[in-house]
Formats: structure tokens, C-alpha cells, sequence
């Protein structure tokens, strides 16, 4: 077998901690129920117990742990603090979360193409650095005292400008020059504590760039080879294509990159991989909960470690902050699904019986390679995860399945005559405030302490008093307010076949916030229907049309762990299929108006322009599919979140729901420039209330906007509705809100 070692490395371990500690000390320490030395000593027994879970690496990432947020480190390790926060707590810890989350905190975004999102840095012209590296060299010289084998991992300085945010029209590029003196000085600090490799992370090295950010990359890391220390530029969460001559070119001593989504990068790159130069494979997907194929993963890695020698790192694709800790606390999910799954520790044995199977031939691991072999093929043979009646209906779908049968100028004539809604239609978003009293509800039925019965009549109740709330409130379109919905996604996905849930699958999405997104296993069926007794409870109860309360098949998808076994455009149409049942046994039971939420749409978009146009024709395509299929009369909604409509219009067009809602408030009612110049025909509701704050709009203001919408839309088109669902408000915010919206919708009836 071969006389060279490979070597294993992470990316970045998750911080929340197996049980969420990190979201309880956080939250326990926001609430001053606990100290400063309190959340350190959490975190610090976090930070032990991941690296010794990393023990069997050659290199552990260290300084990836965070109190919130990587990206806002990095922002108060470079001494990028917000004017607006320089004077504020004098307590450092506190100030950093008041930038996190205090009031005019930073804006925070989605993170690339996850569900982790990041404070926004912001520049200015005026913006200087000054390197403060207190908190990561805390961590450096904890992990040297516990002996552990420390690669520090820090964001790069050129995909720290591209994630930040100009306020005053500066360039960010023009701050390179300023701000490589302070990476130059951290990486000599860090040679100075004896660290021999440092982990600089460039995911943008993965998407379209500009000449000047190519270049950028060159300059910097230029500038910076000359400290003495190793340098692994990892680039991860995608393909580097184009990017690939410059990232092997760039002058430092390793490159990782994304060997799972950019795995035909691979052999190109070997070819122009300069000597001596290590490569890092990352060949266990860091974005999934999916066992690794460790036989055919071998297959592919044995000649590559043949070429490269010693010079082959392995390590997952990305940092595993993306996927939950430890599939062993499950004890409840279902024991043929458990051998199919890997999660963060067990990635990591992955890694291990890998590297011992090219350093020391597959025979010295070849039980765990059987056991692999196993687990791999009874999840590719499984009847729980092919169902041929799945196959069959997707097969046998008639091309027009996704057409309505009409145009929305003949189809607006037939809805209007059987709804009757007045000019300027008032409605809301679907959801109404999650009490205290409806969550408990729904956990006591959930452990089993109250039987289905009570339970019902207890949701019925709730229904019954938001319907009464909405007339009192003399809103035009009524709904019944989701308070069996635990989530938009949650709900539909155990209500399916094909889904699965973890008990303790949580991944950060934002500081203590967690999500445990459902797990697509296998063909989605839907056993029976899912929302129409609820819906026809609703609608039992008023003269007004209640509207039915669905989630679109492009945010079911987007928002789980979906399967790897088959392209996600196949998963969503059996998605979509699933949901059309729904759909048609709504219009089925007389409802008149279907709502389909696509609130995940625009976040799927691929990470690279040029494969847009590809998720787009599925993703529209299932979504058609879904909505489709009624009559003439029965009148389709969808629902979108902040979304930049203008790159996408031509495909929100193909939609072709007669409405869609949309959240505007905030950008001032600018989002429809994008409906008016593509002439979208169909109807809008601009979201005019910012459901995301607790103050009460009044009518003026909401008047003001809708006039300003119908300068961009005829008024005959336009809904008056709130931003999006009201799950988060209170009753007391919510009330006098909708009050004042329905008079703003009256008065604007009038002056027409
Ligand atoms: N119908 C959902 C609600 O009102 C929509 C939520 C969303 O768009 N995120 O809660
Ligand atoms: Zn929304």
C-alpha cells in the first residue's frame, strides 16, 4: 500500500453545543440571569468537549466557536465597529451583542446558499482597522493547554469586504490596502504562538467574480505570504469552475475545496496544481445528514492519493456548523433511517476510516467499510424510500399539468362575479398570533397528555375566536389563522409520507436561534388530506371567503434535509404532486381561494447567476404544478417574503397566480418598480404593515403607501394586506394594526 500518510483536518465543528447549551447560556445571560464568567466557562467546556471529539484529526479548527456570529467576529478581531457602537456599553461582550442584536443592530443575511446568517460589516470611507485579537488567541491558547492540535480558521480579507455593505458608496475593495496589515500582523501573531497552519476561508472563490476581486484575491494573498506561517485557503459550498487556475495560483501552501458539489473540479485541478502545494479534499458533505459512500469515495480518492502522496488532506466539504452534532442522541427516529444518516460527529468517524483506508490499505478498516456497504444499499433498495405509485403518477403527469385552463383576463371575470370582494380587497397573510395558550395545546397533544378529541375542539375554539376577530375587523378575506401549524414546513412535512424528524437535529440559524429542518427520506406521498377539515371549520363559521392555507413545494424542499439520491427538481415535483391533492381537495370542499406560500423561493437560488435559470424552470415548473390544476373560478395566492423581484420577474409572471402578496413596507413600495416595468399582469397585495415590529401603523401611513403602490399598479389589481403572517405579534399590536388597515382600505375606496 502506499508509504504516504494522509492527512485529516475540519472546517468548523458546530458551536450550539449537542443539547442547544449555547442558546441557553446565551439566552439565560441576555435575560441577566446569568454572568460574563458564567457564558465563558459554557463556552469553554463547549470548546473541550468538540475538540476532543475532533481528536482523531491531524489539525483541529480552533476559533470558529462564537457567541453569535463568525462573520462579527471577525468584524471586532479587524476593529470594524459601527460608529453607532463605539461609545455604547463599555463591557465588551455586551457591546458585541448589542451590534449582534441590540437596537440598530447590524443587518444580517443569509450566509451564501445556507440557512446560517451573518451580521452585514459595514464600510465607509472613513472605515480603519486595528487588529484586536483577543478572542481568538483565548481560544488558540485554551486548545494548546488541552493539547490540542490547533488550526486557527479565519474569514479571508477578500470574502470579508464582498459579505460587508458600503454606507456611504465606498468601494470595498478600496479598503484592501488598509486592511491587509491587520491580517498580516494576525498571522504573525500566530506564528509568534507557534501555530504552523492557519486555515483563511474564501468560500467566494465558489461564485461569479469580477476582475477586480480575482485581482483582489492575487494582491492579498501576495501581500501575506511573506508571514511565517502555512496558509490552507479553503473555498467550499460550491464549484470553483472558472475560479479554479486562480485559487491552485494563489501563493500559499495548501487550497481546500469542496470535493462533494465541485467535485469535477478536481481532475482539472490536478493538472495545474502547482508542486508541493497540499490539497485538501473535502469529500463528505458538510451541507447533508447523509452517510458517505466510503467504498465509492475510495474508489475515486486511491489514485488521487497515489498522485499527490503526502500532499492529500481530507476533510469534510464545509465547516459542519450546517449540520446537527450527534446522530447517537437519537433514539426515537426510525432504526432503518438511523444507518442511513451521518451528523457532525459521525462525519468526522467518516473522515477517520477514510484516511485509515488509503494510509493503511481498506483491509485494515473493512469491517466498518462492510457495515457502510450495508447501510448504503438498503437505503438505495428500501421500499420506505422508493414507492413505485410515486414514480408512476410522476411519469404519467400530462404535459399541460401545470396550465390553468384559462388566461387571468378570462379567469378575473368568472373569480370577481363569484367573490364579489370590494376595490382595494383587505386580507392577511395566513398566520395569527401563536399565544401562549395555543402552544400549550399543541404540546400537550403532542406528548400524548391530551387525546385528539380535546385537542381539536381546543384548536376549533381558537379558530372560531379569530374568524370572530376578523369580521369584527371587516376584513374582505378571511383565514383561519394556523394554530395547529407549529411551522409552515413542520406541519406539511408530518403530514406526508417520505419525512422524517430528528429529535435533537438542530442547526444555528442566527445567534441562539436554532431550526430542525424535517428529513426528506424517501418519495413523498400524501396519505389523506391535510388542512381541509380546519379550513372548512373556518369557513363554516362566516359568509366571507376563508382562504386555504397551503406551503408550496419549492419551500418544503428548501427549508429540509433533503435527499442526495436523486436531483432536488425530482424531489420538488413529487412535492408539488402532494400538494396538488391538497389543492384540489380544497376546491373539492367549495373553498374559493387557495393560498400557496413560496416563502423560500427566491433563497434557493443557486450561489452562481448562470445556474439560475436551471432551478428556476424547476422551481416554477413544481410550483405551477402544484397551484394549476383548478377551475376558472377558484382563485390562486402566493405569498413571498422580502424577495428582489427584478432579476426574477419573467419567472414570478409564469407563476401566474391571480395574487401574490409581498413584503414592501419596508422598501417603501421601490419592489414594485420591478411588477410595473415588466408589466406583470396579474393581481398584487404590497405588504403595507412591517409585521416584523411591534408598532401599530395607522391609517395615514398606510394609505400613503398603497397610493404610492397604485402609481405602479392600476388600483382594480391591488390588495391591501400586512408584510407577511402575524404568528410573532401580539394580539394587542395586531388589532388595532388590521383596524387601521381596513379604514385605510376604505378611504381609499372613496377617493377613487
Ligand atoms: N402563511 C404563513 C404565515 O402567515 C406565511 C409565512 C411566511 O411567509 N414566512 O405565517
Ligand atoms: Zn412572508
Amino acid at each position: 500500500m502506499t508509504h504516504h500518510k494522509v492527512t485529516t483536518h475540519n472546517l468548523g465543528f458546530p458551536r450550539i453545543g449537542p443539547n442547544r447549551e449555547l442558546k441557553f447560556a446565551l439566552e439565560a445571560y441576555w435575560k441577566d440571569q446569568s454572568s460574563d464568567d458564567e457564558l465563558d466557562r459554557i463556552a469553554a467546556q463547549l470548546r473541550t468537549q468538540n475538540w476532543q471529539w475532533q481528536n482523531k484529526l491531524d489539525w483541529t479548527p480552533v476559533g470558529e466557536f462564537s457567541f453569535y456570529d463568525h462573520v462579527l467576529d471577525t468584524s471586532f478581531m479587524l476593529g470594524n465597529i459601527p460608529e453607532r457602537f463605539r461609545t455604547l456599553p463599555k463591557n465588551e461582550l455586551d457591546r458585541y451583542f448589542q451590534v449582534a442584536r441590540g437596537r440598530a443592530a447590524g443587518e444580517m443575511t443569509k450566509w451564501f446558499d445556507t440557512n446560517y446568517h451573518y451580521i452585514v460589516p459595514e464600510f465607509n470611507r472613513s472605515t480603519h482597522f486595528a487588529l484586536n485579537a483577543t478572542s481568538l488567541l483565548k481560544q488558540i491558547e485554551q486548545a494548546q493547554t488541552e493539547n490540542v492540535r490547533a488550526k486557527p480558521v479565519i474569514l479571508g480579507p477578500v470574502t470579508y469586504l464582498a459579505l460587508g455593505k458600503s454606507t456611504d458608496g465606498v468601494n470595498p475593495l478600496d479598503l484592501l490596502e488598509s486592511l491587509l496589515p491587520a491580517y498580516g500582523e494576525l498571522l504573525n501573531m500566530l506564528a509568534a504562538k507557534g501555530i504552523e497552519w492557519v486555515q483563511i476561508d474564501e468560500p467566494i472563490l465558489v461564485t461569479e467574480l469580477a476582475p477586480e476581486w480575482t485581482n483582489a484575491l492575487s494582491i492579498a494573498y501576495h501581500t501575506l505570504k511573506s508571514a511565517p506561517i502555512k496558509i490552507l485557503l479553503a473555498t467550499y459550498f460550491g464549484s470553483l469552475q472558472e475560479n479554479a487556475y486562480l485559487a491552485a495560483n494563489l501563493p500559499v501552501a495548501g487550497l481546500h475545496v469542496d470535493a462533494v458539489r465541485g467535485r469535477n473540479d478536481i481532475t482539472p485541478l490536478l493538472n495545474v496544481l502547482p508542486q508541493h502545494r497540499v490539497l485538501s479534499l473535502g469529500v463528505i458533505d458538510g451541507r447533508n445528514i447523509w452517510k458517505t459512500d466510503l467504498n465509492a469515495t475510495l474508489d475515486w480518492l486511491e489514485p488521487i492519493a497515489l498522485q499527490l502522496g503526502n500532499r492529500l488532506w481530507l476533510a469534510p466539504s464545509c465547516s459542519l456548523l450546517h449540520v446537527p452534532v450527534d446522530l447517537q442522541k437519537e433514539t426515537q427516529l426510525d432504526p432503518d433511517l438511523v444507518t442511513w444518516l451521518a451528523f457532525a460527529k459521525q462525519k468526522l468517524q467518516e473522515l477517520h476510516i477514510l484516511a485509515e483506508a488509503l494510509n493503511n490499505g481498506r483491509h485494515a478498516v473493512a469491517s466498518f467499510l462492510h457495515e457502510n456497504q450495508t447501510a448504503v444499499e438498503s437505503r438505495r433498495q428500501s421500499s420506505r424510500v422508493n414507492n413505485p405509485v410515486v414514480k408512476l403518477a410522476l411519469a404519467n403527469l400530462a404535459p399541460d399539468a401545470g396550465t390553468r385552463q384559462s388566461t387571468y383576463k378570462e379567469r378575473v371575470t368568472k373569480q370577481s362575479a363569484r367573490l364579489n370582494l370590494p376595490l382595494f380587497p383587505t386580507t392577511t397573510i395566513g398566520s395569527f398570533p401563536q399565544t401562549k395558550e395555543i402552544r400549550r395545546q399543541r404540546k400537550a397533544f403532542r406528548q400524548k397528555e391530551i387525546d385528539a378529541i380535546t385537542y381539536k375542539t381546543a384548536m376549533q375554539t381558537e379558530i372560531a375566536s379569530c374568524i370572530k376577530e376578523q369580521e369584527a375587523l371587516e376584513l374582505d378575506v378571511l383565514v383561519h389563522g394556523e394554530a395547529e401549524r407549529n411551522d409552515m414546513v413542520e406541519y406539511f412535512a408530518e403530514h406526508l409520507e417520505g419525512f422524517a424528524f430528528s429529535q435533537y437535529g438542530w442547526v444555528q440559524s442566527y445567534g441562539s436561534r436554532c431550526v430542525k429542518p424535517p428529513i426528506l427520506y424517501g418519495d413523498i406521498q400524501r396519505p389523506k388530506a391535510m388542512t381541509v377539515e380546519w379550513i372548512l371549520y373556518a369557513q363554516s363559521l362566516t359568509q366571507r371567503p376563508v382562504k386555504g392555507m397551503l406551503t408550496g413545494p419549492v419551500t418544503l424542499l428548501n427549508w429540509s434535509f433533503v435527499r442526495n439520491d436523486q436531483p432536488r427538481a425530482i424531489t420538488c415535483r413529487q412535492l408539488a404532486l402532494a400538494m396538488r391533492e391538497e389543492v384540489l381537495d380544497l376546491e373539492r370542499a367549495g373553498i374559493k381561494i387557495i393560498q400557496i406560500d413560496e416563502a423560500a423561493l427566491r433563497e434557493g437560488l443557486p450561489l452562481r447567476k448562470t445556474q439560475w435559470q436551471s432551478y428556476l424552470n424547476w422551481a416554477i415548473e413544481a410550483f405551477r404544478l402544484c397551484a394549476n390544476s383548478v377551475q376558472d373560478e377558484t382563485q390562486i395566492h402566493t405569498h413571498m417574503c422580502y424577495s428582489e423581484f427584478n432579476d426574477i420577474m419573467p419567472f414570478i409572471a409564469q407563476m401566474d397566480a391571480d395574487v401574490i402578496t409581498i413584503e414592501t413596507s419596508r422598501s417603501n413600495m421601490k419592489l414594485l418598480e420591478a411588477f410595473k416595468d415588466f408589466s406583470y399582469p396579474n393581481e398584487i397585495g404590497p405588504g403595507v404593515y412591517d409585521i416584523h415590529s411591534p408598532a401599530v401603523p395607522d391609517t395615514a401611513q398606510m394609505t400613503a403607501l398603497m397610493e404610492k403602490a397604485a402609481q405602479y399598479i392600476p388600483a382594480e389589481r391591488l390588495w391591501v394586506n400586512p408584510d407577511c403572517g402575524l404568528k410573532t405579534r401580539q394580539w394587542d399590536e395586531v388589532k388595532p394594526a388590521l383596524l387601521a388597515l381596513v379604514q385605510a382600505a376604505q378611504s381609499l375606496r372613496q377617493s377613487i
